[in-house]
């Protein structure tokens, strides 16, 4: 059963327009700062969006405000980091209480893991590249998430890559020779605390290569509260989709689709996936942590 609750206006009420609910700024691993992310969300045509860096909400504010000025309706996020023996498994977390405490220990804790991570991988690099563990660590901002695209970034201003892609390819690989594992809480934790903030958990990208989780285990978080699949996402493999489009299915879950914006970052586009009106107001529905914003 689905929670009822205010955040909702009434069916047919709101315009939402075009709506991308997946977007990194500056305050993790994007390369525009919120507000700049707002302008690039508007001259892209989209009505509604939501900032969803990794491990923080340093962005809401600005986001909130930039998206009030310009007459756009936004809808609070994170990406929580989470991990499942060598997999990275990201969940989308939606509408969630902010200053919930459980929430907050744990995304304190991933933020302190990436930045002792990070600093110890630029370490091992600057012993063979140019780079140094200053102007990497200082790239997120005291409270953003810091994560190998910043370490990609001063590879590229070194001139030893291109762009982060060849970075992520070579010298960041998990056979390069420099990766280090980051701490994250279990897929199973994630959820859990997510929902006990009054959040809604999206299992993001659940078919991107990098993720591997048996069946039983989706279940599992299916029965631990996970809300959906972002089903419509480039990294998403076609032969792994129907596992999640059954599941979807059989538990009449919710399905998004969005861009994974990351400024210059990625080549993904605003808007290159979108979520339909009907997904989105089903996840206010369910969502009692904080309200979006509504113009
Ligand atoms: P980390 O969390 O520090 O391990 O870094 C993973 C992040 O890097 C993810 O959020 C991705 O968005 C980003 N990323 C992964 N692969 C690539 C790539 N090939 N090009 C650019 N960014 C990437
Ligand atoms: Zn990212
Ligand atoms: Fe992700
Ligand atoms: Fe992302």
């Amino acid at each position: 059963m689905e929670k009822d609750h205010s955040f909702v206006p009434s069916a047919g009420h709101q315009d939402w327009g075009i709506i991308d609910l997946h977007l990194h700024s500056s305050c993790s691993d994007g390369t525009e700062a919120p507000g700049a992310v707002v302008e690039s969300v508007a001259a892209a045509g989209v009505k509604t969006f939501a900032l969803s860096d990794h491990d923080t909400t340093e962005g809401w504010a600005e986001a909130a405000e930039a998206a009030v000025a310009t007459g756009m309706n936004f809808i609070p996020a994170m990406e929580l980091s989470t991990s499942l023996e060598w997999s990275s498994i990201h969940l989308l977390a939606y509408l969630f209480d902010p200053d919930d405490s459980q929430l907050l220990h744990t995304t304190n804790k991933i933020r302190s893991a990436r930045a002792d991570r990070i600093m110890k991988m630029t370490e091992l690099i600057s012993a063979d590249y140019p780079i140094t563990v200053e102007e990497v660590m200082d790239a997120a901002g005291p409270d953003g998430s810091v994560g190998r695209p910043h370490i990609a970034d001063a590879l590229i201003r070194a001139g030893v890559v291109r762009d982060r892609n060849e970075a992520f390819e070579t010298i960041l690989h998990p056979r390069g020779g420099y990766y280090l594992k980051l701490y994250a809480p279990t897929p199973l934790e994630g959820v859990q605390q997510i929902v006990a903030a009054g959040g809604v958990a999206i299992l993001a990208h659940p078919a991107a290569r990098a993720v591997s989780l048996p069946e039983k285990e989706i279940r599992q978080l299916v029965a631990a509260g996970l809300s959906g699949f972002e089903l419509d996402h480039r990294e998403n493999e076609k032969e792994k989709l129907h596992v999640f489009q059954n599941l979807a299915k059989e538990f009449d879950l919710i399905v998004t689709g969005s861009s994974d914006y990351h400024g210059a970052g990625k080549p993904n586009r605003i808007a290159e996936n979108q979520t339909s009106p009907h997904m989105l107001e089903r996840i206010l529905k369910q969502a009692s942590g904080s309200a979006p914003v509504l113009n």
